[in-house]
């Protein structure tokens, strides 16, 4: 039987007009501030993306576009002037940085309330001590994913291939966490036998940045299956998954495009309006 496709578009949809009616019920709109250094494609897309959706759901878009030779000095000056603005809610450093420049800096430097993307050493200190804080926006479209689909997580066996601190790790300790409660465990590139692990897990989750890894003789029928990866080939995207092949095994899976993407840009949204709220 083929598996039931997790349509993270439509879910992403849901979560905007929910957002929306927030913002709605807020009687301000709460300012998302991007700031893009230099000119990658992608990366120009994908702010671009992020502006749009905030617009559509009643926030304001600050956009700041730096020369990609800017000094680190300057760009943490601005930094701190969005820290200081009031009518910034949520900051975003759009990721990877030009060479030159430190992405760990310029992710330390935002306010943590105000870290829209939920990647500040507070708010991940937060998420390890299970305490409120805005959490990284992919993992926690993951979360969505799976609780608007109703999959137990509840002593379920979970394996993450992919130990990132944007998703693998960050998405280990929702998913084991209190009211969670999933058994996770996180392969990496130094893991041995990986396919044994994955054949045991009701939920696998590959987020490597490898084309079509994770194959169909690596999942146990009837686990749900989420695909974080985005990998660019010649003529279009694919994800960490054979997705056409896995299907045919797992009960639940998330396409690429149209699954987990749409789910991290949503959150942002989350993030801000959570932002908004508590200052
Ligand atoms: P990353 O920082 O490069 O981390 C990749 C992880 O995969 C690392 O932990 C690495 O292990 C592991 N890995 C690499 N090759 C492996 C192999 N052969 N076997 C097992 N593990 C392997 O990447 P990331 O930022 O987490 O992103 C992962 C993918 O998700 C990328 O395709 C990215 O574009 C995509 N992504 C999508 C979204 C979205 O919204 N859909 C958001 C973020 C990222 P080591 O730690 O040992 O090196």
């Amino acid at each position: 039987m083929r598996a039931q496709i997790i349509d993270g578009k439509a879910v992403a949809a849901a979560v905007k007009v929910e957002v929306a009616s927030g913002v709605r019920a807020l009687r301000r709109s709460p300012g998302l501030a991007t700031v893009l250094v230099g000119d990658d494609p992608a990366s120009r897309v994908y702010v671009s993306g992020k502006r749009r959706d905030a617009e559509e759901v009643g926030m304001v878009s600050i956009h700041h576009q730096l020369p990609a030779d800017i000094s680190q000095e300057k760009l943490l000056e601005l930094i701190a002037a969005l820290n200081d603005d009031a009518k910034v809610d949520g900051i975003l450093v759009q990721l990877p940085l030009p060479n030159g420049l430190d992405p760990e800096a310029a992710v330390n430097a935002i306010e943590p309330g105000k870290d829209a993307d939920g990647l500040h050493p507070q708010n991940l200190g937060r998420l390890v001590l299970n305490q409120p804080g805005l959490r990284p926006c992919t993992p926690s479209g993951v979360m969505r994913l799976l609780d608007h689909y109703e999959v137990a997580t509840r002593g379920q066996r979970a394996v993450i291939v992919g130990r990132s601190f944007l998703v693998g790790r960050p998405l280990a300790l929702l998913l084991g966490a209190r009211g969670s409660d999933a058994t996770v465990t996180v392969a990496h590139s130094q893991t041995r036998e990986i396919a044994e692990l994955t054949r045991t897990a009701d939920i696998v989750v590959a987020a490597i940045g490898s084309p079509r890894f994770l194959t169909a003789e690596m999942i146990k029928p009837g686990a749900t299956v989420i695909d974080v990866g985005v990998n660019r080939l010649e003529d279009r995207l694919v994800g960490d998954v054979d997705f056409e092949a896995v299907a045919e095994v797992a009960s639940a899976i998330t396409p690429v495009p149209g699954g987990v993407g749409p789910m991290t840009r949503a959150m942002l949204l989350v993030n801000t309006l959570t932002a908004a709220r508590t200052r």
